[in-house]
């Protein structure tokens, strides 16, 4: 049963009418850190919540100092930063808000990635795994091999006038082909903008002509599970779509992929189209370092469009480096040499952050996959943790509540004794699948790490560094180091203490976005406007007396039932609490007497019927865990729910699904399956 704080707090506030501080709840002792003391000895960087706070302490009161020591011991640079300039601040107070780190340093990511460690004697050390579609396609490669490939291709790029600052736009399956080509352009000071393998023509088409992309590098094909994706035949069309929006894209690269067909059949437009394996292998494997400022932008990525149109997000060289590299090593507890899988695509922030480079500038080796979870069986995954002694593993709840939803035995059949480190990220984990996850995947052996960070945080946010501190299920707990949390209520004004409120950052950190595309307006307004001072980060979030932070959901998101504001997140999980549920998405609709209703819309678990008997169950249970304010007053039976392309669930799109507002559903051009929607409305009344 889900007893939680939530609980306790939501049956608190349905008494009185004002929010009042939570009850202390006594937590269960993080069994992994208790039974498995030696492992965590050796591991974790940081042991203790003591240990924390002095170096939490430490990077605020400090940051100058704090962020020259790592950087300067942990980090290669062409020229040092200025002694007194290691760290930032946003400007807000007059003309363009902006935060620049580390000014005066001069330093190349991709130099930081592959060359610092082959220079140091650790060349023939892994940097790659690569696992396919299929069981038994798979491919390594060491530091020194990933070296040359990327030189190879850097060499090609400048061949065709790719210059520092140029824009060259990626639209690729998982294959290592892709971190590759994102390091090539690091080298070269080109910045990448890479474009999910799963976008349509239409949106890949918007992403080239906005940034003007150089040169496309793309995919012949690419299976997911059984079902094979002509990414060439998209990518086609998506120049045209550019072209004729404005820009033509002189020059594409395209990858063969052997396994997805023969060349020949392949269309090549003659002039503009080069395999790959024609141009790339007759470049030198050596290629100059590009030097360039820690402001110089990195890449330029997308949002995930969650909450309305995405925007493009700019972040640069060396602070996005720094940080993206301590949170790996801190919160994963990385040490060289760990297989480390973060199962995002490279076409979301995770996927820059915790697949290509946050991994290799810890030096550990980076799993790369290509297929999807549930292919061939839904033990896939812990198939390929087995066999490549996976020990730190990171994916969304979206992916969890999905493998719930198959059972224990997929799990249980594979040994999964290499594991250590089960990390979440996306959205907020319903307490019943961090259980699943923590006590079923990781036998009760592992740290789970809640990770909050969003693509214009660059890396994690609010975090539970592994062993450090009790976890709490639902919880990602406290502020990475050098991040200042504060929430806020409706006026702007801080809340102190157990509170809950907007969720905000008081100050800069390294990974902070450095601007919204070509659009410094939305950059100012959607971030600095709404709590001036701060960054908004768009999230709701609670804070209890021991200062862990819960999301609540997207602030746009909570529901207002008769005075009573509710989070999602809370009636969501307590509806996947109930054992038919497997996943479910709660929204507010327009009530005549409550003011908004909550309308929930459920996914059953695999074989399970739909019936009124079990919509009055969930009903109850909704008002016993939380409290009858919360009560849905409409059950959704939903076969699928609307996700955007990186799992994560659009509730606006269920708002006017609920409102019955159909030709109303906004930018949905990251919608995953367009077709759910139709299901959902067949649905309705049922
Ligand atoms: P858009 O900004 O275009 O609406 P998006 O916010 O979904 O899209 P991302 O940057 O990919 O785009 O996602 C960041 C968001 O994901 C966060 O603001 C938060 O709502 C959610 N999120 C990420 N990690 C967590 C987590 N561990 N717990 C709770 N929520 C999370
Ligand atoms: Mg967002």
């Amino acid at each position: 049963m889900l007893v939680s704080f939530i609980t306790l707090l939501r049956k608190a506030r349905h008494d009185g009418a004002a929010p009042e501080a939570p009850k202390p709840v006594s937590y269960p002792p993080n069994k992994a850190a208790e039974e498995y003391p030696d492992v965590w000895q050796n591991m974790a960087y940081i042991k203790s919540r003591e240990e924390y706070d002095v170096m939490y302490q430490r990077s605020i009161k400090d940051p100058n100092g704090f962020w020259r020591d790592i950087a300067v011991k942990e980090y290669a640079w062409q020229t040092e930063p200025h002694e007194h300039h290691y760290t930032s601040n946003f400007d807000v107070r007059k003309g363009k808000v902006f935060s620049r780190w580390f000014r005066g340093g001069k330093t190349n990511m991709c130099y930081n990635c592959l060359d610092r460690h082959v220079e140091a004697g650790h060349g023939g050390e892994r940097a790659f795994i690569f696992e396919g579609n299929s069981p038994g396609v798979q491919a390594e490669a060491t530091y020194a091999e990933a070296l040359s490939e990327v030189n190879r291709l850097a060499n090609w790029l400048k061949a065709q006038g790719v210059r520092r600052g140029d824009f060259v736009a990626l639209y690729m399956p998982m294959i290592l082909e892709l971190p590759y080509a994102m390091l090539a352009c690091a080298r070269i000071g080109a910045v990448h903008a890479v474009v999910f393998g799963g976008f349509s023509a239409e949106a890949l088409a918007g992403r080239i002509e906005g940034c003007k992309a150089k040169v496309l590098i793309t995919c012949s094909a690419t299976m997911r599970g059984a079902k094979p994706v002509n990414l060439k035949a998209i990518a086609d069309e998506g120049c045209e779509h550019a072209k004729a929006k404005g820009h033509e894209v002189p020059k594409v690269l395209v990858y063969h992929n052997p396994e997805c067909g023969k060349r020949e059949d392949v269309n090549m437009v003659a002039g503009r189209d080069e395999f790959w394996q024609d141009a790339v292998p007759h470049q030198s494997p050596q290629c100059p370092v590009e030097w360039v400022d820690a402001e110089h932008p990195l890449f330029l990525l997308y949002t995930s469009g969650s909450t309305g149109k995405p925007k493009g997000v700019v972040h640069a060289t060396g602070g996005f480096m720094v940080f993206v590299g301590q949170t790996t090593k801190y919160v994963f507890a990385v040490h060289p040499g760990d297989v480390f899988w973060c199962t995002a695509d490279c076409g979301w922030v995770t996927g820059h952050s915790y697949v290509t480079y946050g991994p290799l500038l810890q030096r550990a080796t980076s799993l790369v996959f290509e297929g999807v979870p549930t292919y061939p069986t839904p033990s896939r995954c812990w198939e390929v943790v087995d066999k490549w002694q996976v020990k730190q593993f990171y994916t969304a709840p979206t992916l969890i509540r999905s493998l719930m939803r198959f059972g224990d035995d997929y799990v249980a059949r594979c040994d999964r004794s290499s594991l250590r480190i089960l990390g979440s990220v996306g959205e907020p984990i319903n307490p019943e699948a961090w259980r699943w996850y923590r006590d079923v995947v990781g036998s009760g052996k592992c740290c789970v790490c809640d990770t909050w960070f969003q693509t214009e945080t660059g890396g994690h946010m609010i975090v539970n560094l592994p062993s450090a501190w009790t976890e709490k299920p639902g919880s990602a707990s406290l502020p990475f180091f050098g991040v200042q949390p504060c929430l806020c209520d409706e006026k702007g004004r801080e809340v102190p203490g157990v509170a809950e409120g907007t969720l905000c950052i008081k100050t800069s950190w390294p990974g902070a976005i450095r601007g919204v595309f070509g659009d410094q307006k939305r950059f100012e307004e959607t971030y600095f406007k709404p709590f001036p001072g701060h960054y908004f980060s768009g999230d709701g979030a609670r804070r209890d007396e021991d200062g862990y932070y819960w999301i609540t959901g997207r602030v746009d998101d909570v529901i207002n039932v008769s005075g009573h504001r509710i989070g999602t997140a809370e009636v969501e999980s307590a509806l996947v609490a109930h054992k038919h549920v497997a996943e479910s998405a709660v929204v507010g609709y327009n009530h005549p007497i409550k003011g908004q209703g909550i309308w929930a819309f459920v996914t059953l678990k695999e074989g399970e019927e739909y019936s009124d008997t079990l919509k009055k169950e969930l009903i109850t249970t909704v008002r016993t865990e939380i409290g009858p304010f919360a009560a849905p007053d409409v059950i959704h039976w939903a076969p699928g729910l609307p996700k955007t392309r990186s799992g994560k669930i659009m509730r606006r799109i269920l708002r006017k699904i609920a409102a019955n507002k159909l030709d109303e559903l906004g930018d949905t051009s990251t919608l995953a399956d367009p077709a759910v929607v139709q299901v959902l409305i067949d649905m309705r009344g049922k």
